[in-house]
């Protein structure tokens, strides 16, 4: 079976809608063909400045999120990247073979340190892109699922794979990005010309995965939408009702013509009111798969301990051969 990984950052107190449609629909779909691995991306999330409180709280809630979200830790292998160290050590040997003009050619760098200043930004956030390449080549994985946004860094990883493999001999499988073209994008709620984001959005902006049933409800119903009444799908002209037709459609596998059909003559506030509802239901069943899951530490942490060895059965053997091949004397 292909191997497929992915992640996503711990970077704030819950995922958001955006993140559920987005990525971990998609993830939990991608179970049934793939060998998948899913992991929460904790050293990543230590390359801009954080509280380390927090950051440990975050883990523990995103992955109790993934599993609440559906993904299986039976079938999938979901585990805290700390936890496999062989992460860190293939990267450091990747940024060997990286060229400092081609780590500077990534565009998540500029955007990420254009608030600091590139001076002040860390070593780490300009190194991101070798450790999420190891992230995906310890696994020789085939497939990796990523927004648009990651595909500099996909390309990247092909690129040090094909370099490494050409110099020391075949080693790595060259992973292909699996951007599916019919993966809705959500965006924001106040402003629905940009994304909804952990780190952009508003808090009326983003309904958060663990927003009481009401509070989400209600970011719904107060979602911009424009000063026409009908209902139809137009991203350019109506960008707020396309996109509260987006979700409605995510979350209930409904075609967007049908839901339109269904509407046809009444007003945005029936559709909203409709959606809210169905939102309010998500996060009420979702937060409260979640907050089981928080209830019980001893019992995730002996699921992700669980995660993390089935991990490292994969990575230590790519990362033996890494070494063997780099020239470094086996420990004997
Ligand atoms: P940040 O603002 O910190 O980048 P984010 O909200 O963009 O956070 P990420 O952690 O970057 O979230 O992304 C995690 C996953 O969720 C990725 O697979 C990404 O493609 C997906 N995703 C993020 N935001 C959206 C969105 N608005 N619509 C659909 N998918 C999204
Ligand atoms: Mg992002």
């Amino acid at each position: 079976q292909p191997r497929v990984l992915s992640g996503a950052q711990p970077t704030a107190d819950s995922y958001h809608l955006g993140n559920y449609i987005g990525a971990f629909k998609q993830w939990v779909a991608l179970q049934d063909e793939f060998e998948a691995f899913y992991f929460i991306p904790d050293m990543h999330a230590i390359t801009v400045e954080y509280d380390p409180a927090a950051l440990r709280e975050r883990t523990y809630i995103a992955a109790a999120q993934l599993i609440a979200a559906g993904v299986d830790p039976e079938r999938s292998v979901i585990f805290v990247q700390s936890q496999v160290p062989e992460h860190a050590q293939l990267a450091w040997v990747l940024q060997c073979i990286t060229g400092f003009g081609e780590a500077s050619r990534m565009t998540q760098f500029k955007d990420k340190s254009s608030k600091t200043g590139a001076d002040s930004a860390s070593v780490g956030l300009f190194t991101y892109p070798t450790l999420m390449a190891a992230d995906i080549l310890i696994y020789q994985a085939d497939r990796v699922p990523v927004g648009e946004d990651q595909r500099q860094h996909i390309e990247l990883t092909r690129n040090l794979a094909q370099r490494f493999n050409h110099r020391f001999g075949e080693t790595f499988t060259v992973p292909e990005p699996h951007i599916v073209k019919d993966i809705a994008k959500i965006y924001d709620l106040q402003d629905p010309t940009g994304k909804m984001s952990k780190s952009f959005s508003g808090p009326n902006g983003v309904v958060n995965m663990l927003d009481d049933p009401k509070t989400a409800a209600k970011k719904i119903r107060s979602a911009v939408t424009d000063s026409g009444s009908e209902i139809r799908f137009d991203p350019e002209n109506k960008p707020g009702v396309s996109n509260l037709l987006t979700i409605f459609s995510a979350l209930t596998g409904r075609p967007v013509d049908a839901i339109v059909t269904e509407f046809d003559g009444q007003q945005y506030g029936h559709l909203k009111v409709a959606l809210a509802e169905i939102v309010g239901d998500l996060v009420r069943d979702f937060g409260a798969r979640t907050r089981a899951l928080l209830d019980d530490r001893a019992e995730l942490d002996a699921l992700l301990a669980r995660g993390a060895e089935r991990a490292r059965a994969v990575a230590s053997p790519t990362l033996e051969l890494v070494y063997e091949r780099s020239g470094f004397v086996k420990v004997r």
